[in-house]
C-alpha cells in the first residue's frame, strides 16, 4: 500500500470489521461503531507575523462516547486529512476501552506545519481551534490532549482560551498541561514508558531476559525518547533509531552496534528534534537511509513515529531474529503487512494497547485535577504500570485461550466493552 492509496480510516474500519465478525455483532451495532458519532470541520483564520491572514483547516472527530466523554489528542500536521483523524478517533475509543478507563474516543487536527510557524502564530492557531469548537468540547463532553507536533504549551493556550470563553476555571477541559498548571507528573514519560511496560511483560511470556535483547526504533520524538530510556534501564540495547530530517525532507537511521547513547543524541538534535548527521557521524554513528531501522537484526522493533510505516513494501525486510513488535505510534502497520507479521508468528503488541500509557496518564491527570491533589511521580508511574500490565495480561490471556492474534484479542476486549455500553444505554 503506497502513501497515495493509504487511507487510515479504511484500515481502522477493516480491522473493526474483522473483529465484528468474531464477536458476531448485530448490524446496528456495527453501523454505529464503524463510523464516528459526530465530527466538526472548520476554518481558523490567523493573522501571521507578516501581517497577512492565512486560513487553516481544523477538525474534531468524536467517534464514540458511550463509556465516557470523548478523549484524544490534537495533531498539527501538514498532511492531515479528515480520514486520518477519523481513524485516530476510532483507535482512541478502543484504546480507552482496552485499558478500561471511563472515556470514549476523539481526535482533532489542524492542517499546518509548526516547523514554519512562529510561537505566536501557533498560539493563534490553538486559540482559534478552541474558539471554533468551544461549545462542543469540555470536561464532560470531549477532552483534548497533545499528539503529533503539539505539546504542553499548546494545551495551556487552548485551556486559557476555553476558560476566557466560559468565564471560569476548567482544568478538566484538556490534559497534557504543564506540571504546576494542572498537569500530572509522569505525563511526558507516560506513553514511552507504557510501551516498555508492555515489552517487559511480553519478554516475560517469551521467557527472554531483557538484558540479552536489542531493539531498533523508528522515530525520535517524545514516545521514542522515553521508550528508549526505560528499555535501556531494563538492560536492553538500542542499536538503531531513525528520525526525520527537516532540512533534507527525508528521514535517516543512526546506527551503533554497541548501543546508542540517548543523551549524546539528544544533545545533537536540531531545533526540530532531528539528529544532526555530521555530529552523529563524529560520534561514530553509521548514517543509513530512513528505512534501515526496519531491517536490523534485533529482537524488538518499536515503530514510534506515525501511521503507515510497516507496509507490504517493507514487511519482508524484517529480520527473522525479530520476536516482538511494539507499536508506539498509532496505526504504523497496514493490514497487509499485519497479515504477514501474524503468519510469521512475531509477537505483536498492537498500537492501541502498547501506546495507551499517554491516555491512561491523561485520565490520572483528570482524577488529580478533580481532587485538586497531585501525586508524586513515583505514584503516577506505579499506577500506570499496574494499569498497563493488567491490560496487557488480559489481552495476552485471551489471545492464548482463544488462539487469537494479539491485535485481534485486544480488539475483542475493547470492542466488546464499547458494544456492551452502547447496548446498555439503549443505543444499539
Ligand atoms: N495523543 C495520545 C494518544 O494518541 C494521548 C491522548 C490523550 O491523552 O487523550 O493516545
Amino acid at each position: 500500500m503506497n502513501q497515495e492509496s493509504f487511507n487510515a480510516f479504511k484500515m481502522a474500519q477493516s480491522q473493526f470489521d474483522k473483529v465484528a465478525e468474531i464477536l458476531e455483532l448485530d448490524t446496528g451495532t456495527r453501523e454505529l461503531l464503524r463510523n464516528p458519532i459526530r465530527e466538526y470541520h472548520f476554518s481558523i483564520p490567523i493573522r501571521l507575523d507578516d501581517g497577512t491572514v492565512k486560513v487553516f483547516r481544523g477538525f474534531r472527530v468524536q467517534h464514540n462516547d458511550a463509556r465516557g466523554p470523548g478523549k484524544g489528542g490534537i495533531r498539527f500536521h501538514p498532511q492531515e486529512t479528515i480520514d486520518t483523524v477519523r481513524a485516530l478517533a476510532m483507535w482512541m475509543t478502543w484504546k480507552c476501552s482496552v485499558v478500561n478507563i471511563p472515556l470514549g474516543g476523539g481526535k482533532g487536527g489542524v492542517i499546518c506545519d509548526p516547523h514554519n510557524l512562529t510561537d505566536r502564530e501557533q498560539e493563534q492557531i490553538c486559540r482559534g481551534w478552541v474558539r471554533q469548537i468551544s461549545q462542543d468540547v469540555g470536561p464532560l463532553i470531549d477532552v483534548p490532549a497533545p499528539d503529533v507536533m503539539t505539546n504542553a504549551q499548546h494545551m495551556l493556550w487552548m485551556l486559557d482560551e476555553f476558560e476566557v470563553i466560559h468565564g471560569a476555571k476548567f482544568p478538566g477541559f484538556i490534559t497534557g498541561k504543564p506540571v504546576g498548571m494542572g498537569g500530572s507528573l509522569g505525563r511526558t514519560e507516560a506513553t514511552g514508558y507504557g510501551v516498555v511496560y508492555t515489552i517487559r511483560e511480553a519478554l516475560k511470556e517469551l521467557k527472554i531476559n531483557p538484558e540479552y535483547t536489542r531493539a531498533s526504533v523508528q522515530g525520535f520524538g517524545n514516545v521514542a525518547h522515553y521508550a528508549i530510556e526505560l528499555y535501556q534501564q531494563l538492560g536492553g540495547k538500542v542499536i538503531c533509531v531513525s528520525c526525520w530530517d527537516q532540512a533534507d525532507k527525508t528521514s535517516y537511521s543512526f546506527k551503533k552496534e554497541d548501543g546508542i547513547d540517548l543523551n549524546a543524541l539528544l544533545n545533537i538534535t536540531d531545533q526540530f528534534g532531528g539528529i544532526q548527521k555530521d555530529k552523529a557521524s563524529d560520534l561514530g554513528y553509521e548514517i543509513l537511509d530512513g528505512e534501515a531501522w526496519i531491517e536490523q537484526d534485533v529482537d524488538i522493533l518499536i515503530p514510534a513515529a506515525i501511521e503507515n510505516q510497516i507496509t507490504c513494501d517493507n514487511v519482508h525486510k524484517i529480520s527473522d531474529k525479530v520476536k516482538i513488535i511494539a507499536e508506539g505510534a498509532n496505526g504504523p502497520t497496514t493490514p497487509e503487512a499485519d497479515t504477514e507479521i501474524e503468519k510469521r508468528k512475531i509477537f505483536n503488541i498492537p498500537d492501541f494497547l502498547a501506546n495507551a500509557g499517554g491516555v491512561v496518564c491523561s485520565y490520572f491527570e483528570q482524577v488529580q485535577s478533580n481532587m485538586n491533589y497531585f501525586w508524586e511521580k513515583d505514584e503516577v508511574l506505579e499506577k500506570l504500570d499496574i494499569k498497563m500490565t493488567s491490560a496487557f495480561k488480559a489481552v495476552s490471556d485471551l489471545a492464548k485461550k482463544k488462539n487469537l492474534y494479539m491485535r485481534d484479542a485486544a480488539y475483542v476486549i475493547a470492542i466488546n466493552r464499547v458494544a456492551q455500553a452502547c447496548k446498555d444505554r439503549g443505543w444499539a
